[in-house]
């Protein structure tokens, strides 16, 4: 198997909103996971035009899609992927967001134009109820795992149900903001700041490098503002999203017309087909807000408004005198607003407060340089009298909460979303320049991708391996706690052998015998037989296996059978007398030790075929011959040997015979552990050959011991290059000269029969 790179890169592709405001859609792509963050639609496009850049990436590749909020922007594409993409994957959300979603995008289809419903345009009703089906909800800090993605949400303030999402994909913590505030206010709790740092933010920047006036000095203006509008006997437009901040805005106004007797004359109307609805979403999910809306909920409902009346229909308004009305869409696009600001545009006397952020492309946007003209929705032009106020109740973040964000999340990596190209730039150069004061380790890399532009990180890979295996005595426990001889023998988990399982970009290691229990493996056992005529003796057949395996041993007698052997401990072979002819019988479990075994026995058993009688006398041809009397274990054919090899490497003229003498005592002036090939040097062997090896000037002598079946060969030089060549050559060699053990080596080159 390929060595696997040490490194994996995480693309973050903006498909929407990338240095602009509106479409939110971010595509995460991780060690073969892909994830989908929001998908909305741009307030100042319409049809097709107005949805992020889906085509430019396999929707069917995505596994998850995560939605942060309910907004238009952040949410009105989501129908679109699941009902007319190819997009295949699972989709999650808080309870709130769908539930208002669903009403929201309900009054949204009512809006599009005939041609964008249905078949070819966006998607219709149904498109949006088989898309709700298919959400699965999740609450904040719930933590769902899908196929190596881990991924929780906090609460993001900003509007009901709103969040933030921390993905994990192989160690790697990515953290989506949405759009969030933290700032409390009458109705929603700030967002939460994780405790766990993320290796990516990706994060809003609506708001650019600009600050916040407090809340009450915008509450202030707001209301004066309003109170101008209607004393000098105007009509107060205030443009709202449907749903979110305009019961913020609702809340305020009610409790200061509560206030003021004399304001009270003045009708205020909330001109919303939703209305009610909203009101029992909003109760359903009131302990999801702040402390200020429960506590007032054990006195009266705070949505249920005494100064506030619902206006079903534009054609219900009494509009003679002044009047406030706040109307949804929230940047007079179309809709109950548009046709008011039609309607009240060139009287000097009315106002437009603009109160949410006004996104490029927009009526909203284009109202706030105050032009002196402006186009009707039926394309007249007529001149724009009215004042227009913005003051922000948009719930986003400013710049300083932004950065104070940034301080105490410690991301590695920046990617800013969501913010106009110019407000986009001024926070990235900003943030550079603040972060750039902090330690070179601490300081975040910050980008600004635009719609398409794919930033790439590389993050190494975490190669932990977990162990599941049983707990054994750790022996080296006792070695290293010497001095504490009442020490308990600590116990830690001992895999001997196991099987390495990858699942979920995870890798553990599980002992055999826990593969069954704790591993996500099915584990069966298949055992083997097979059967073969074997044409030679037995005892040929059993001499040859001996001269190949060091581990064959007589095991108790099967029944009818001539002769049964263990070969390898994992192999069973039974010689049985079928009719006329002698059989072979071979068993096992199947596994790669087993089989590899199983075919070498049957290598051998055809092997005595060939030749048995000549077999038996001889042996085969690199197999030490051990019958013989006076070198009953081979040492002098393992000598022979390995002098050949010698040969072979070196060339005849540098190896010749050397005098054998005897074990040379320790501290002779010789490095032995260094030269010997030995880990016992206090094991007494008999030399049976030495070989002089001469390479120009280096020279090495080599001596070959033998202490019945076990060889070692000592390698002594004073060139450290040739010693290691020298040794790493004659252990290759020695191996070849002892039968196969599928147990730990007993008698290996070097090891000396330890
Ligand atoms: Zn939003």
């Amino acid at each position: 198997m390929a060595a696997q790179p040490l490194e994996d890169t995480l693309t973050i592709t903006p498909l929407g909103s990338g240095q602009e405001v509106g479409r939110s859609c971010h595509l995460i792509q991780f060690r073969g996971r892909t994830v989908l963050l929001d998908c909305g639609i741009h307030p100042g496009r319409s049809g097709l035009d107005a949805l992020p850049f889906l085509d430019t990436v396999d929707l069917s590749e995505v596994d998850l899609m995560l939605v942060s909020h309910f907004h238009i922007d952040h949410a009105a594409g989501v129908p679109y992927i699941t009902e007319k993409t190819n997009f295949q994957g699972r989709v999650f959300m808080t309870h709130p967001t769908k539930a208002v979603m669903r009403m929201l995008l309900s009054d949204y289809i009512r809006l599009l134009p005939q041609d964008d419903r249905g078949e070819g345009g966006l998607y219709d009703e149904e498109d949006l109820a088989r898309c709700c089906d298919r959400v699965e909800l999740v609450d904040f800090h719930q933590v769902v795992e899908h196929e190596g993605i881990r991924f929780w949400s906090y609460n993001a303030g900003h509007v009901l149900g709103a969040a933030m999402f921390m993905i994990e994909i192989g160690g790697v913590r990515l953290l989506y903001t949405g759009d969030y505030s933290l700032e409390e206010d009458r109705h929603l709790v700030p967002a939460e700041v994780p405790t766990l740092e993320p290796h990516v933010l990706i994060m809003e920047s609506t708001y650019g490098t600009q600050k916040h006036e407090s809340r009450d000095v915008r509450e202030a203006l707001f209301t004066s503002t309003i109170e101008r509008i209607v004393q000098r006997g105007g009509r107060c437009l205030i443009p709202v999203f449907a749903l979110g901040r305009a019961q913020e805005l609702l809340l305020i106004l009610d409790e200061y017309w509560k206030e003021r007797e004399d304001l009270q004359r003045v009708p205020v109307f909330y001109a919303s087909k939703m209305a009610s609805r909203a009101l029992r979403v909003y109760q359903t999910y009131i302990n999801m807000m702040n402390m200020h809306v429960r506590d007032q909920m054990d006195i009266s409902n705070p949505f249920k408004f005494d100064h506030v009346q619902n206006l079903a229909s534009i054609d219900d308004l009494d509009d003679s005198g002044p009047v406030v009305v706040l109307a949804a869409p929230g940047m007079l696009q179309s809709g109950v607003s548009r046709q008011l600001f039609d309607r009240w545009a060139s009287s000097e006397r009315n106002g437009v407060v603009i109160a949410g952020y006004s996104v490029e492309g927009t009526l909203a946007k284009q109202i706030l340089s105050e032009p002196d003209e402006v186009k009707t929705q039926d394309g007249r032009t007529q001149p724009r009298r009215c004042t227009v106020v913005s003051i922000s109740f948009s719930a986003h973040v400013d710049y300083f909460q932004n950065f104070q964000f940034v301080e105490s999340t410690m991301p590695n990596n920046i990617v800013l979303v969501h913010g106009e190209k110019n407000e986009m730039s001024r926070l990235k150069g900003k943030l550079v320049q603040e972060t750039g004061k902090w330690p070179a380790e601490s300081r975040p890399t910050v980008s600004s991708p635009e719609n398409g532009q794919a930033v790439n990180m590389r993050f190494a890979r975490d190669r932990r391996v977990a162990c599941v295996g049983a707990r054994e005595e750790d022996p080296f426990k006792h070695k290293r706690r010497a001095d504490d001889a009442d020490a308990a023998p600590e116990k830690r988990r001992v895999v001997k052998s196991g099987v390495l399982v990858s699942k979920d970009l995870r890798c553990t290691l599980y002992a055999d015998d826990e593969l069954r229990e704790s591993s996500p493996l099915s584990v069966t056992s298949l055992r083997q037989t097979l059967r073969l005529q074997l044409a030679s003796d037995v005892g040929v057949f059993r001499a040859l296996l001996g001269q190949t395996f060091a581990d064959v041993e007589e095991v108790a007698i099967a029944g009818g059978a001539e002769a049964s052997l263990d070969v390898g401990g994992c192999v069973r072979v039974d010689v049985v007398q079928a009719d006329a002819a002698r059989e072979l019988v071979l068993a096992w479990d199947a596994s790669p030790l087993g089989d590899v075994v199983a075919d070498a026995v049957v290598c051998v058993a055809l092997h005595c075929q060939s030749s048995p009688a000549a077999l038996l006398t001889t042996g085969p041809c690199c197999v030490p011959d051990a019958s013989a009397a006076d070198d009953p274990h081979g040492a002098k054919d393992a000598a022979a040997f390995l002098r050949a090899a010698l040969v072979d490497h070196f060339g005849d003229e540098r190896v010749a015979d050397a005098p054998t003498d005897d074990e040379p005592a320790e501290g002779e002036g010789r490095d032995r552990s260094a030269s010997n090939l030995s880990a016992r040097s206090d094991a007494k062997m008999a030399a049976v050959a030495a070989f002089a090896v001469t390479l120009d000037d280096l020279s090495a002598t080599c001596t070959f011991r033998a202490d019945g079946p076990n060889f070692r060969v000592d390698v002594a030089s004073d060139d450290d290059p040739l010693r290691r060549r020298l040794r790493t050559l004659l252990e290759r060699a020695l191996d070849a000269t002892q039968p196969i053990s599928t147990k730990p080596r007993k008698t290996a080159a070097g090891e000396g029969g330890a």
